[in-house]
């Protein structure tokens, strides 16, 4: 097989893992076609560096071949798919010829099982420690780790690359159970915290001045979502452990794609895509507004609402603590209002130092007023009680019914 067959396989197989933050932008494609500018194909996606860089990077599969059988993946054992195997140096020679054109920042390697994991852990560490050790490669490079390998190779890898990941896929062992029989949670969480321990080792050489220490600075996972019955809940849950017990600098929210010739127990259709951006937000307000998983949801309610964001759902359900006063609240307050972002709750606190907060200073950072207007008091404007109090305002915030079209292709199915 050809090295450009080989890539055309193995980076399609790669698209599926989420957990480097590509983009989710619609694909030109001009292989086979007039123009130029193709932005799909030859594997590349986009990133973010530590200092908040926008980087492209070489997304592969060291190979599709696996020996596990997780029922949501393309490249499990008993999927009918061509099957191709990188060599280490066939993926470090595509790495270093993409980087000289300059098409490329960094390599982002993940691979199926083969033989073992430690054996495949050894193939993935072969081809950073290469370019790292024999090709002085500077760029970035991010390596899936497998938690059954062992801690030594988990660690090796750890010190070629700049972000490790173990994905999680699913939040519970009873989902792992029924959907990727060979995986365990503990065995990744134990991965995990091994991961978490090395890294603190490594802030602390650094902090103690070993500044030419070279070690991955996080960890990230990818989770699917929509492939089993797991709640928001569950997924929430999961996270806010991942955050807090194992630091985990990012859990990737992935909707379960339907793959071809697919087991039986897995649902025909993707979640709405909605649902993994509200996941996304609602993981945002865990980590950056002060959000407990408790207040974002109850037993009661275990998922969601797919119709608004959930800090707005969580100020409708607690309108007994609105409106508040943009002059006298507190940082933690003006975080909970509707529509303030963390950037605009610390500009408020500036401004506020010296003047009087109005609607158009609101305007001027642009807060959308819709959206504070009935939880926010300003100089010139104090919200009804009916405006809060209304049973309307719900429906006020709810998105515009569109007109459903006659046919579309799900439908037809
Ligand atoms: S171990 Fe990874 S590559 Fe193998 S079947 Fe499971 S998800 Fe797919």
């Amino acid at each position: 097989m050809t090295l450009d067959s080989k890539l055309a396989i193995l980076a399609d197989a790669a698209k599926y893992d989420a957990s480097c933050a590509s983009s989710g932008a619609v694909r030109g494609d001009s292989t086979n076609s007039k123009g130029v500018g193709s932005t799909g194909g030859a594997g590349i996606c986009h990133s973010y560096a530590p200092d908040g860089r926008c980087i492209s990077l070489l997304k592969l599969l060291l190979t599709n071949s696996c020996i596990y059988d997780c029922h949501y993946c393309i490249n499990r054992r008993s999927s009918n798919v061509r099957r191709a195997v990188f060599t280490a140096e066939e993926v470090v020679k595509l790495t270093l010829d993409f980087y000289k054109r300059n098409y490329i920042e960094g390599l982002f390697l993940s691979s199926g099982i083969i033989r073992s994991a430690d054996h495949t852990m050894e193939q993935v560490i072969a081809v950073a420690r290469t370019l790292r050790e024999v090709h002085d490669f500077r760029g970035y490079i991010h390596l899936k780790t497998i938690p059954e390998a062992s801690p030594e190779l988990i660690e090796t890898a750890a010190r070629y690359a700049d972000r490790i990941s173990i994905n999680l896929e699913l939040p519970t062992q009873q989902s792992l159970d029924l959907l990727a029989p060979e995986k365990n949670l503990k065995r990744t969480q134990a991965a995990m915290g091994h991961i978490r321990n090395k890294l603190d080792e490594a802030q602390d050489r650094r902090k103690n001045g070993d500044k030419k220490l070279r070690h991955a600075t996080g960890q990230s996972t990818q989770v699917i979502v929509g492939a089993d019955a797991s709640t928001d809940a569950d997924f929430l849950a999961r996270s806010d452990e991942l955050y807090n017990s194992y630091k985990m600098r990012r859990v990737y929210y992935s909707a379960f794609s339907p793959i071809p010739e697919p087991s039986a127990i897995l649902p025909l259709k993707s979640p709405p895509l909605i649902r993994e951006h509200r996941l996304y937000q609602a993981d945002w307000l865990m980590r950056f507004y002060g959000f407990k998983t408790s207040e974002i949801l109850s037993p009661e309610t275990p998922n969601l609402d797919l119709d608004l964001d959930p800090k707005l759902a969580w100020a409708l359900r607690n309108r007994q603590d609105f409106p508040i006063n943009v002059q006298t609240a507190s940082r933690e307050q003006l975080l909970r209002v509707p529509g303030l972002g963390v950037r605009n709750v610390q500009r408020i606190l500036h401004i506020r130092r010296f003047t009087q907060v109005r609607l158009a200073d609101l305007v001027q950072l642009r807060v959308s007023l819709a959206k504070v207007q009935p939880f926010l008091i300003t100089s010139d404007h104090n919200p009804s009680a009916y405006l809060l109090d209304s049973e309307r305002l719900r429906a006020r915030f709810l998105p515009k019914p569109r007109q459903l079209e006659l046919f579309t292709s799900n439908e037809i199915r």
